[in-house]
């Protein structure tokens, strides 16, 4: 589904934040990116994101070739998720949530109706908050509308960057076992950053573990990784 084959990417600045990095992600899997900060897992979902681009090497989704592709085309097909949700601040919980069919034209109603569908779908009740600004909800509110917005126009691919990272470990939980929860349901391809191991060993059906330079070290089951 997701496949990055010998993916490099030098900064202008000469930095080598991923090096020869192969990797794939199968249909409805979760792939976990594991590391220290600075090992270039950011720097890979951007590519896959096509935020940014490989100075060499190439990066499919299933079987295309997306590697020069037109990110705008590639809105419908992954959505993104960052630490704190990325919502914009003057624009309330629903406005939030529905972004993207909103940029992809959808009518107003149409749009409306698909934010309340999931503001429910990640807990939240949209009667309640789907008129508050960003700045009027909880840390781990914030992330559900991210999560939410990211589902939106219904893509097949998710790609979270520390998505849980901003809220208490407490809540953190919670999010990461409701988030299980709705991934059983879903089965999105999802590739997820995350710099906690124990994290990723809960969510994962695989982690690529990360280590300075933009290698991968291992890439295996969660249960091979820690037996390794
Ligand atoms: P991570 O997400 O694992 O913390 P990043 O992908 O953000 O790592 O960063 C990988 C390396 O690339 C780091 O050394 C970082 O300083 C560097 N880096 C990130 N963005 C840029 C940039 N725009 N220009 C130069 N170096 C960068
Ligand atoms: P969560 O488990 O979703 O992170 P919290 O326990 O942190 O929730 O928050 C509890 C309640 O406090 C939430 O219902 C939220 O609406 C409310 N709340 C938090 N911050 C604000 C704020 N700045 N303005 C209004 N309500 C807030």
């Amino acid at each position: 589904m997701i496949r990055l084959d010998r993916v490099t990417k030098r900064y202008p600045d000469g930095t080598d934040a991923v090096a020869d990095l192969s990797l794939d992600v199968a249909t409805g899997e979760l792939v976990t990116l594991v590391g220290p900060s600075g090992c270039g897992k950011t720097t890979t979902m951007k590519m896959v994101n096509r935020l940014i681009e490989p100075t060499s090497g190439r990066i499919f989704l299933d079987d295309e070739d997306i590697t020069r592709a037109d990110p705008v085309k590639l809105r419908r097909r992954m959505g993104y998720v960052i630490q704190s949700g990325g919502l914009f601040p003057h624009r309330t919980v629903l406005e939030n949530t529905v972004t993207v069919p909103s940029l992809l034209g959808w009518d107003r109603r149409k749009a409306k109706a698909r934010g309340v569908e999931l503001l429910e779908l990640v807990g939240l009740d949209p009667a309640k908050l789907g008129d508050r600004y960003p700045h009027q909800l909880s840390g781990g509110q914030r992330q559900r509308v991210g999560v939410a917005r990211a589902l939106a126009a219904d893509p097949p691919v998710l790609l979270m960057d520390e998505p849980f990272g901003a809220v208490d470990p407490v809540v953190r939980e919670h999010l990461q076992t409701e988030f299980l929860r709705l991934q059983q349901e879903l089965r999105k391809t999802i590739l997820f950053v995350t710099h906690d191991i124990e994290e990723a060993v809960r969510l994962g059906d695989r982690m690529a573990v990360f280590s300075m330079g933009g290698r991968i070290e291992q890439f295996d089951t969660p249960s091979s990784v820690l037996g390794a």
